[in-house]
C-alpha cells in the first residue's frame, strides 16, 4: 500500500475526471494496440477504485481489503504500457496533470512490489555504474576517440564557461554517438568555451522517474550539480530533451540551462555561426520531453528555417499535438512490440509529408524511428538537429578542433 506516493493535488484531481474520453482518442498506445484499456480514462478509473479500497468507507466499515500484489500485477502492466508522452495531459479539459500522475502511479506500483522485473535492472545499473547501460562510466566520453581532429584534452577541460551534458544514450549507443560528435564540432567552430564532464557526468535521473524510482534520483542530482560547480561553469547545455527537462524540473536553479536548439539560435544571432545552402525538404518531429515537456516548439523550427535551401513541411500532428515516436517512458525496454507499433504510426504520418528527412531533437527519437524504418525498409532518413546543423556547417568547410 503506497497512498503517500500521491500529492494532495493529485488525489484531488483524480475526482475531476468527467469521463469525456478525449484522452482515449489521442493516446498513441491506444491507437497502436487498439485497446482502450491503455488510456488515461481507464487508468484513472482503476486507480480511484484501488484508492477507495485502501482507505475510506469501504475499507473501514465494510472490511474491503486493499488489492494484493498479485491482484495489482495486471494493472501494473497497464501502467507501464505508456510512453509518458503527455498527450493525454495536454488535451484533458479538466486540467488533470495526467503525466505527473502516471509517474506517481509507477512509484506506487514499485512500492507495492507489483512492477515489471526490468525496473530492477534500471535501478541496479544506475546505482552501480551511474549510466543506464551498465557500462564503465569512465568510458562516457570514449566517442571522442572516433574524432581524428579531437584536441589533446578530449573536450574535457578543468574549467569552462559552458558544460555540455551529453546524457547516457548519446554517450554509449553507437547509432547516436554522431550527435555529441557533431555538437562538439559546432561549439568549436562557434568558439564556445565548453567542456564535457566525462566520467564525472552521471545519469541525470530521468529514467528513474519513469521507472517509479523518484527517490533514488537524489544522489545523481547532487553529484551532477557538484560536477558542474567544479568546472566553474555558468551554463549547461543539452542535446537530450529528457536531461533538459529533468534539470528544468528537478535540479536546483543554479545554472543557466539550454536545449541545444536554444543555444544555437543565440550563436546565430551573435554571428558566431552561419550556414551554407543545403537544398533539402525536411519535416520536424517534436520530441515529447522537449515539446509538451518543456514547451519548446519554436527554437528547433527557427534553427531549421535559418538554413538556406531547407524547406520545412509540417506533419498533420505537430507541436503540442505531435504523435509520440514510441520510445519514451522506458516502453522500448518493457514492451518493444508496442513501442514499434507506435513508431509505425509516426513514420507513416511523416511519409505523407513527402519530406526526404525527419529531423528531430532527441537521440531516443532518432533511435526508435531509425530502427523501425531500417527494419521495415522504409526509404526515409532520420536525423538529429545537431547532425543537420553540422551538415550545413561542413559544407562551409569550417569545422575543426580547438
Ligand atoms: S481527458 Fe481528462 S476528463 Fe476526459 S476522460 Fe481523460 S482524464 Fe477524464
Ligand atoms: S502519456 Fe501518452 S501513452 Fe501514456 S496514457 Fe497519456 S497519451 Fe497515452
Amino acid at each position: 500500500m503506497a497512498q503517500t506516493d500521491y500529492g494532495i493535488v493529485e488525489i484531488m484531481q483524480m475526482d475531476a475526471c468527467t469521463g469525456c474520453s478525449f484522452c482515449v482518442d489521442v493516446c498513441p498506445a491506444v491507437l497502436a494496440a487498439g485497446d482502450g484499456r491503455l488510456s488515461g480514462e481507464y487508468r484513472i478509473n482503476e486507480l480511484r477504485r484501488i484508492m477507495r479500497s485502501r482507505t475510506g468507507f469501504l475499507q473501514k466499515f465494510l472490511g474491503r481489503k486493499a488489492p494484493t500484489r498479485e491482484q495489482l500485477k495486471p494493472f501494473s502492466d497497464n501502467v507501464f504500457a505508456c510512453t509518458l508522452c503527455g498527450r493525454c495531459q495536454q488535451i484533458c479539459p479538466s486540467g488533470i496533470r495526467l503525466k505527473d500522475l502516471w509517474v506517481s502511479l509507477r512509484q506506487d506500483m514499485v512500492h507495492s512490489q507489483a512492477y515489471p522485473k526490468r525496473i530492477d535492472m534500471i535501478n541496479e545499473n544506475l546505482a552501480e555504474s551511474h549510466n543506464v547501460f551498465d557500462e564503465d562510466n569512465e568510458e562516457r566520453a570514449e566517442w571522442v576517440e572516433d574524432m581524428p581532429a579531437a584536441p589533446d584534452h578530449g573536450y574535457i577541460k578543468d574549467q569552462a564557461d559552458v558544460v555540455y551534458f551529453t546524457g547516457c544514450v548519446s554517450s554509449y549507443y553507437p547509432m547516436v554517438q554522431t550527435i555529441p560528435i557533431a555538437l562538439v564540432q559546432i561549439l568549436t567552430v562557434a568558439h564556445v568555451d565548453f567542456t564535457l564532464l566525462g566520467e564525472e557526468e552521471w545519469c541525470c535521473g530521468f529514467p528513474l522517474l519513469g521507472a517509479g524510482l523518484r527517490d533514488q534520483a537524489r544522489d545523481l542530482i547532487q553529484h551532477n550539480i557538484e560536477a558542474v560547480r567544479a568546472k566553474g561553469a555558468r551554463k549547461v547545455i543539452f542535446s537530450c530533451p529528457s536531461c533538459y527537462q529533468m534539470w528544468q524540473e528537478h535540479y536546483p536553479k543554479e545554472f543557466e540551462i539550454y536545449h541545444i536548439t536554444q543555444f544555437v539560435n543565440e550563436l546565430l544571432a551573435s554571428g558566431q555561426l552561419a550556414f551554407n545552402d543545403l537544398s533539402l525538404t525536411v519535416t520536424y518531429h517534436d520530441p515529447c520531453d522537449l515539446g509538451r515537456g518543456t514547451g519548446e516548439y519554436e527554437a528547433p523550427r527557427q534553427v531549421i528555417r535559418s538554413i538556406p535551401g531547407v524547406e520545412l513541411v509540417e506533419m498533420a500532428h505537430n507541436r503540442e499535438n505531435c504523435l509520440c515516436c514510441g520510445g519514451g517512458g522506458n516502453l522500448e525496454m518493457i514492451d518493444p512490440g508496442l513501442s514499434a507499433d507506435i513508431a509505425k504510426i509516426k513514420i507513416d504520418e511523416a511519409m505523407q509529408t513527402g519530406a526526404q528527412v525527419i529531423v528531430t531533437a532527441c537521440q531516443q527519437c532518432v533511435r526508435t524511428m531509425t530502427t523501425y524504418a531500417k527494419r521495415n525498409k522504409i526509404p526515409i532518413k532520420i536525423m538529429d538537429i545537431t547532425q543537420l546543423i553540422h551538415k550545413a556547417m561542413l559544407d562551409k568547410g569550417r569545422s575543426g578542433s580547438s
